[in-house]
Formats: C-alpha cells, sequence, structure tokens
C-alpha cells in the first residue's frame, strides 16, 4: 500500500498503457502476481488496441496493468487477470480500488482545506441571521400560533397553496335509477399560492451551524495527518459534508422565504386565508398591515425583525466547488 503523500501523485487509471516501461508481452512461467499496478482506458482506441498477454485478444481499451514477480509489467484485458491469477488478482484489484478512492478524498482535501479558515469564519457570520431566523419562530408561534402551525404542517406535506374548504350542499342523482338525495361536500378554493414556506421547515439553523462547524473542525484534525486515519472515516466524513452543504442551502432558502412570506400583498392573502380556513382549525379574524400580520381578536401581531440580518452566500460556493475559487484566486 502506498502512503498518502505517495498515493497522491501516482497514476492509478492510465490513459496509454503502453507508456509504462518493462512492459512483457507473453506470461513468463513460473510466474506469481505482486500487485495490480492500474487500470487502463485506452485513449487510442478504437485505432489502436491493447493486447491482452492471457488470450492474446488484441481489442480491449479497458483493463489492468499487472506487476509479476520478476519485476516486469503485464497488461490484462478486464477478466483474463481473474482467471490467471484466481483469488491473488480478486484481492489486489479490491486494494487497487481502495487506493484510488483514498487519493480520491485526499485530493479533495487538498483542494477544500486551503479554504477551510476562510469558511468557517465566513460561517460565523450567519450567526446573526440563524438567531433572528430562530427568534422570529418563537415569537410567530407564541404570538399567532394556530397560523404558524397551519403553515408548518402544510409545508411538511408538501403542499404550495393557500387553500380554504368551504362547505356545499349538492343534490346528486344516481345514474340509471333518477333517485337523487343531499349531499354535504368540502369544496377547496385556492386562496393564494403560499410564497416563501421554506421559512417554516422544520430546521433549526443553528444547530445545523454547530454541526456544520464540527464537521469542519474534524475535516481540519484529518487534513494534518491523514495516515492516522481510514479511508472509511473519509467517507463517512465527505457525505456529512455533502448533507451539510444540503442544510446550509436550506438556511438560506429560510431567510429569503421570511422575507417572501412577510411581503404586504402576500400577506394581505395570508390574512384572508387564516380568517376563512375553518375555525375549527385557525380560530380568529386576522389583518395584515405593511409586512405585520395581526390578529383583531387578541391584538397579537407578527412581522419580521426590522434588520433582519443578511447572509453570506458565497460560503456556499466554495463548499460547492473549492477547485473553482482555486481558479478565480489564481
Ligand atoms: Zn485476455
Amino acid at each position: 500500500m502506498h502512503r498518502d503523500i505517495d498515493l497522491r501523485r501516482i497514476n492509478l487509471r492510465v490513459t496509454d498503457p503502453y507508456k509504462q516501461e518493462g512492459l512483457v508481452s507473453t506470461i513468463p512461467v513460473e510466474i506469481t502476481l505482486v500487485d495490480v499496478l492500474n487500470t487502463y482506458s485506452f485513449e487510442r482506441w478504437p485505432h489502436e488496441k491493447v493486447r491482452c498477454v492471457k488470450c492474446n485478444g488484441h481489442r480491449h481499451k479497458h483493463g489492468f496493468t499487472a506487476l509479476l514477480s520478476n519485476g516486469a509489467k503485464a497488461l490484462f484485458g478486464s477478466k483474463c487477470g481473474e482467471e490467471e491469477f484466481g483469488e491473488n488478482w480478486a484481492q489486489a484489484t479490491a486494494r487497487l480500488r481502495e487506493q484510488s478512492r483514498r487519493q480520491n478524498f485526499l485530493l479533495q482535501l487538498d483542494i477544500l482545506v486551503p479554504h477551510l479558515p476562510k469558511i468557517r469564519q465566513g460561517l460565523k457570520g450567519w450567526r446573526p441571521a440563524c438567531d433572528s431566523i430562530e427568534y422570529s419562530h418563537k415569537r410567530f408561534k407564541n404570538n399567532l400560533g394556530y397560523v404558524y402551525e397551519a403553515l408548518c404542517q402544510l409545508v411538511a406535506r408538501g403542499e404550495t397553496q393557500l387553500k380554504i374548504y368551504e362547505k356545499k350542499t349538492i343534490q346528486k342523482t344516481k345514474r340509471g335509477s333518477g333517485e337523487s338525495r343531499f349531499v354535504t361536500e368540502w369544496i377547496p378554493q385556492t386562496i393564494s399560492i403560499l410564497q416563501g414556506g421554506a421559512y417554516f421547515k422544520n430546521i433549526t439553523p443553528t444547530e445545523i451551524l454547530d454541526k456544520a462547524d464540527a464537521i469542519l473542525k474534524q475535516i481540519e484534525i484529518i487534513a494534518g495527518d491523514t495516515s492516522r486515519f481510514d479511508t472509511n472515516h473519509m467517507s463517512i466524513l465527505n457525505k456529512q459534508l455533502n448533507n451539510v452543504y444540503r442544510e446550509l442551502r436550506q438556511i438560506v432558502d429560510m431567510r429569503k422565504g421570511a422575507i417572501l412570506f412577510f411581503a404586504p400583498d402576500h400577506l394581505k392573502l395570508v390574512a384572508y386565508w387564516a380568517t376563512r380556513t375553518d375555525s375549527n382549525y385557525i380560530p380568529g379574524r386576522y389583518k395584515a398591515q405593511a409586512n405585520e400580520l395581526h390578529n383583531l381578536d387578541t391584538g397579537k401581531s407578527m412581522a419580521l425583525p426590522p434588520s433582519f440580518a443578511p447572509i453570506d452566500e458565497n460560503i456556499l460556493l466554495i463548499l460547492q466547488s473549492p477547485e473553482k475559487m482555486n481558479f478565480a484566486a489564481a
């Protein structure tokens, strides 16, 4: 197995297998397999093809370079290596896959790590926005709890419209028989498209920030000495990083959602919807004034905090594709 420092530079996927030194065209007798060095994907195929040392088939695009016990190298098609070396071959190709996976993580790490201090610092700047989102949720829940809960449930169900249901009694005639009877039905009526539904998603922004920082810190530790960590550990952290990226994105959407939701024109429709909704579900009468929603019966109201803290979204761009940021810096 290669050390991490060497693994970064080794080419585990070659495009011209014939560029390698020490290639033999037949398998010498009494030879064993030392290792599988790389996979090839021949760049000149189909104009030129790779000849397999085992079956002599001259047609290959993909295959493996093997290191043999006499120090020679030999090119195999995709299947013949296993036929020749059996279990040893299977183990060697598994090692190669593992090394390739690890190499991937190391290279990704090398690109990301120089940006980590900036990302962690930048996320600290998100804190005021996250605090004010959570504060506004709490306030909304306290002051206009029924409206808040109804909207949270709506968003959790993936609905995007504000609807009311009107009870109507209609006469239905049974086909054929001519018999008719009266039935009561709830007829839905759409009041408005719900704007800024992301504001009502069930996530806690400050928890996401804390989690993001813990993961970024862990990545810094790993980058300090990768040899102490196995590839699976890196893989888990990589998945966590992707999740955190998605969750940070949700914070951005949540903040934008708040601004859309409390826009005066939209809020008027919300007030109308909340008033007209079945009072078992949302009791009370509501009115919107500018960007404030009032409950006319309790006198309580809800609006966005006047200075709703901004968020630096560049952090997400760096997290998503740090390599592009390198180009930008160059
Ligand atoms: Zn072959």
